[in-house]
């Protein structure tokens, strides 16, 4: 599933191609991709695109007074077509402009995705978004800390918990704790201080280079000039199990947390309960330097 670097990248590559151009008709295919009334979609034709923007995994497409938010789910992708090529039979959602040019199609091999029309002022209070937490890249070292003590469970199952930041996903969870050193089903609320520290400065770290780099592609995801991020080539756990850490060459394990696919290094991130890191320098760590770069 695209997570916030994916969708990131989508919304850019739509901001620079869809952005003031105006919608002729928007042609539906399979109406249980629209929440909520499907004759909403007739709102937006005659609108022109104005801003395309991103909360959380889901994309808002602003259209004047209405708006169009999309959550690609699984498979959902949006790609240029040429003007009249016949939607293919996973295609379900078809948008024309005004005057020659390209369409853009909405295509959902396994129809989880949906959209929802909504007045742009209200779109913060729409079903979907108004329970997200806040964006992993705008919140404050001080509140994310704030936020981990007040929650239960196992920090890889809050991290994906949509309601605590809104954004990350299977594979980025996976990273970050990599990189912070922290083990997946160390409880959130038990890390200390200096611990939840560095969790936020390695969720940044990780997320913003996800997004320089295209996020990353596994998969079927493209964005929608059919191009392909990058960052899968910089993944240190995720999908790497019973391969050597990229950092202390210890197998990469895989296991179950909160029914989600885990990956970590045994050593890297050892699990304790509570208290600081253990000396890295004692640890089969290559060197610091290894570390500062990831
Ligand atoms: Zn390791």
């Amino acid at each position: 599933m695209p997570e916030l670097p994916e969708v990131e990248t989508i919304a850019a590559g739509l901001r620079r191609t869809l952005v003031g151009k105006e919608i002729d008709r928007v042609r539906l295919s399979l109406p249980k991709l629209v929440r909520g009334p499907a004759s909403g979609l007739r709102r937006l034709e005659g609108r022109a695109v104005a801003a395309v923007r991103r909360r959380g995994k889901h994309l808002i497409l602003e259209c004047g007074e209405y708006g169009l938010i999309v959550h690609l789910r699984m498979t959902g992708c949006f790609f240029w077509a040429a003007p009249g090529e016949r939607p293919g039979k996973h295609t379900h959602m078809v948008f024309r402009f005004r005057g020659p040019g390209r369409e853009l199609h909405f295509e959902d091999v396994r129809k989880f995705g949906f959209v929802r029309v909504v007045r742009c002022a209200e779109a913060e209070g729409a079903p979907e978004l108004a329970g997200l937490g806040p964006e992993p890249l705008e919140i404050g070292r001080e509140e994310f800390r704030e936020r981990l003590k007040t929650r239960r469970g196992r920090v890889k199952s809050v991290l994906l918990d949509q309601s605590f930041l809104a954004g990350i996903g299977n594979i980025y969870a996976d990273e970050m704790l990599h990189a912070a050193g922290i083990h997946p089903l160390a409880p959130a609320r038990r890390l200390s201080s200096v611990r939840a520290g560095r969790l936020w400065e390695e969720m940044r770290g990780v997320l913003g280079r996800a997004v320089a780099a295209g996020g990353s592609s596994i998969r079927d995801y493209r964005d929608a000039d059919g191009e392909m991020g990058s960052f899968q080539t910089e993944h240190r756990v995720y999908g790497r199990a019973g391969r050597p850490c990229l950092r202390c060459g210890r197998q990469v394990r895989r296991t179950v947390v909160g029914g989600r696919s885990t990956h970590f290094c045994p050593l890297c991130q050892r699990e304790k309960k509570a208290g600081p890191l253990p000396d890295r320098k004692t640890g089969r760590e290559k060197s610091s330097s290894t570390r500062s770069r990831y």
